[in-house]
Order: structure tokens, then C-alpha cells, then sequence
């Protein structure tokens, strides 16, 4: 059974896309309006009304498919949509099956991404008790500590009773969620270093005095900052899966329309939000089906050749950069429909990949070259091209012979 929460209101449907039309269907309806009370929260502000910033949406979706890009830097003045975007994306991904009782949401039926509590349980009876949720947006305040965001062990019991006491912390509820850190750059150096940790490889581990406590940490990172209030150390920055720079929207027709779609949804958000529920469902939708498709998406050497041609090229150093590039590109043919990487999934993902990974000298801004990447990658292209041709024509040639 999946679900999903619209607003405050639940919906139960029987599993993921179909489902979800199904859903917003019904709520639309009111249908589930009589049938479970609507909380009076006032609805997010949805995340396909929001004007222009495609390189943002672009970039929460692609981590929204695939977690393993590892998370999202936001970089932008204030009031450029950064938070709303990030809580617009989190209320339109699905709902997640949990183990009911477990204070990760372990999934109940892949014992490879269980706790080793659930894991334990599940050999001895795979029948876990089994709730739905709603994937969790998690605040990390820039002020945590960090028991706080680890977790805590509780060392005077563990010495004194001869048990480990654990008091998991935010990584724990940010488990198969996003964890969101606004103005990351004001968090200790330290704490950006474990979340970043925790991000890439999956699992958050706590040591106190010799002791020990591991839990899967499986999240979709997502930081904002002001660049005008202090910048992140290089070696944090790269670690970053994708870093986008928003701005102000510079026309006049997109500034009306900006302030035309706020003022509406200010007056009435039920309306507004209503109005845009076609257009959210096909995007939520479309997300489910790239998740799908995804593991079906193949590599090849081509592609990987290409990717190391351009990093070369444009001077970045180290192999980050090409497997991020690659990572993504994958996830936005997934996100395309296809099973094959084009050269404009490599473009997509370069943009956002590349500029906070290439060499830059002190208080200079890198900025990507982005015909720059088009002329490469077309170059690489017809090279390949010219290859294949060649070869075609010598195997004519070999059998004429
Ligand atoms: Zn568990």
C-alpha cells in the first residue's frame, strides 16, 4: 500500500504512480476530506509554481531520483525560493513503507539498508511490523550540537549497567529522507564534515571512549548559503554532489509573474494549491518513473571517455568530478526516459557538477564556460563519429576483399 500526503491530508492508495493520480483525484474530489479530517495548516507553496530557477529544480530532482549524487548546494541571496523549493520538493515525493517500530524507518523488506536491529529481527522473522510515511524534510539548525545531529551514547550507563544507551539524533530522522541545512556555511566546519561523510557513504557512525553505534544514514543533503555571508572551505565545497547558483529573476515579465503567483497563493493557498495539483502529480509521477528506470541506465566507455575529455580540458583535478558528472548525467537520462546516455545528459550535468570542482585562483570567481562544454563535447562526438565510420568502412572493405 503506498501514500501520500497532500496538504495535511493522507491518502491511501495501492502503489506509486497510477496511485498517486488516483489520489489527488479523490482529494480533489474532497473525497478525503469526509473521510479523514484536513489539518488547518496553511499548504507548502508548490514546487512547479515556482518562476524560472530551472537549474535549482533541475538539481533537487536529479538528488530526489537518485540520492547517490550526493546532495545539493544551494548557493543565492536571500529570498530566491531556496527554502521554498526544497520543502515544495519534499511534499510531492512519495510516501515510504517503515519498520513501524524502528527509529530509522528501516525499509521492512531489504535487509542490506536495515539497522543491525532490524536486520537481527528480520532473520529470525521477516514479518516486521510494517507503517507509511511521508518522506521527511529534517531542519538541521545551524546552532546543533553534535549530539545533536550524531546522536548521543550514554556513557555512564554503558560503563555503570555494562549496556549501550543511544539516543539517536537528526541523521537518524533524515534516514530515506532530505536532511535540510539553511546557511551551512555559518555550521561548524566539523559537523559540515560529518554530514558530508554520513551523505556519501550512507551510515552514521558514533564513537565515544571505545564505544561504538553505526546506523544507516541514507539522506538527500541539501544546503543553502549567502556567499555574501562567508564561503565554505574548498575541500567542503567539492564534496558536494551539485552546487547551484541562483539569483534574482533580471525581466520584468517573470518578476510580475513571481509576484502575481505569491500574491494569489498568499490570498488563498487552498485555491492556488489546487490549481497547480495536475502539474505537481505529473512531476511526482515522473520522479517515481525515473526511479524505475534508473538501474536499467548504462555506461559506456564512450560515455566515460567523454567525461574525462572534458574535465582534462576544462582543468579539474582529481576523478570526483567525472564520477559525479557521470552519476548524474545517468540519473537525468533516467529523468528523460531513457536507457542510454545522450551528449545533452553529460552538458546537464557538467553545469552542475563541474564549476565548484575546477581549479580556482584566491578571490576569483570560477565560472563555467558553458559553450566551452558544447564545443567539447561536440568535438569528442563527431570523433567518435568519424571512428565508427572508419571502422564500418573497413569492415566493408575487409569483406569485399
Ligand atoms: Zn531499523
Amino acid at each position: 500500500m503506498q501514500s501520500f500526503c497532500i496538504d495535511g491530508v493522507r491518502a491511501f492508495c495501492v502503489h506509486t504512480a497510477s496511485a498517486f493520480v488516483r489520489c489527488m483525484l479523490a482529494y480533489d474530489d474532497g473525497w478525503f476530506g469526509k473521510e479523514i479530517p484536513m489539518t488547518t495548516a496553511r499548504p507548502v507553496y508548490p514546487f512547479s509554481a515556482i518562476v524560472s530557477q530551472d537549474r535549482l529544480k533541475r538539481a533537487l530532482i536529479l538528488n530526489a531520483i537518485n540520492a547517490r549524487i550526493g546532495g545539493v548546494l544551494i548557493r543565492g541571496e536571500k529570498g530566491t525560493a531556496k527554502s521554498t523549493a526544497v520543502r515544495g520538493l519534499a511534499r510531492i515525493l512519495p510516501h515510504i513503507r517503515v519498520v513501524a517500530d524502528c527509529p530509522y524507518g528501516c525499509p521492512p523488506d531489504q535487509p542490506s539498508a536495515m539497522c543491525p536491529s532490524c536486520r537481527a529481527r528480520y532473520e529470525v522473522n521477516p514479518d516486521l511490523p510494517v507503517s507509511e510515511r511521508a518522506t521527511r524534510l529534517v531542519d538541521l539548525p545551524v546552532a546543533a550540537s553534535e549530539d545533536r545531529v550524531v546522536g548521543s551514547l550514554d556513557l555512564e550507563h554503558a560503563l555503570t549497567e555494562g549496556q549501550r544507551r543511544y539516543e539517536p539524533g537528526l541523521l537518524a530522522q533524515a534516514n530515506r529522507g532530505l536532511l535540510y541545512v539553511d546557511e551551512i556555511n555559518l555550521l561548524d566546519d566539523h559537523l559540515v564534515d560529518i554530514l558530508l561523510d554520513a551523505a556519501a557513504m550512507g551510515i552514521n557512525t558514533v564513537e565515544r571512549e571505545g564505544i561504538s553505534i553505526t546506523h544507516p544514514a541514507r539522506f538527500i543533503l541539501v544546503g543553502t548559503m549567502n556567499p555574501e555571508e562567508g564561503e565554505l572551505r574548498p575541500q567542503l565545497l567539492d564534496r558536494f554532489g551539485l552546487v547551484v547558483e541562483i539569483g534574482g529573476i533580471h525581466d520584468v515579465e517573470g518578476r510580475v509573474e513571481v509576484i502575481s503567483r505569491r500574491m494569489r497563493y498568499d490570498g488563498d493557498p487552498d485555491g492556488f494549491s489546487k490549481e497547480w495539483l495536475p502539474t505537481e502529480q505529473e512531476l511526482a509521477e515522473r520522479i517515481v518513473r525515473a526511479r524505475a528506470l534508473l538501474p536499467m541506465v548504462q555506461i559506456t566507455r564512450r560515455d566515460m571517455a567523454a567525461v574525462a575529455t572534458l574535465s582534462m580540458e576544462l582543468g579539474v583535478d582529481g576523478h570526483r568530478a567525472d564520477l559525479a558528472i557521470l552519476e548524474t548525467a545517468r540519473t537525468h537520462a533516467a529523468w528523460a526516459g531513457r536507457t542510454t546516455l545522450a551528449a545533452e545528459d553529460i552538458r546537464v550535468a557538467a553545469e552542475l557538477a563541474l564549476p565548484h570542482r575546477m581549479r580556482r585562483q584566491p578571490f576569483t570567481e570560477v565560472k563555467l564556460d558553458e559553450a566551452r562544454v558544447g564545443e567539447i563535447l561536440d568535438r569528442v562526438q563527431s570523433a567518435e563519429g568519424d571512428e565508427s565510420a572508419q571502422a564500418s568502412a573497413d569492415g566493408v572493405k575487409k569483406k569485399t576483399l
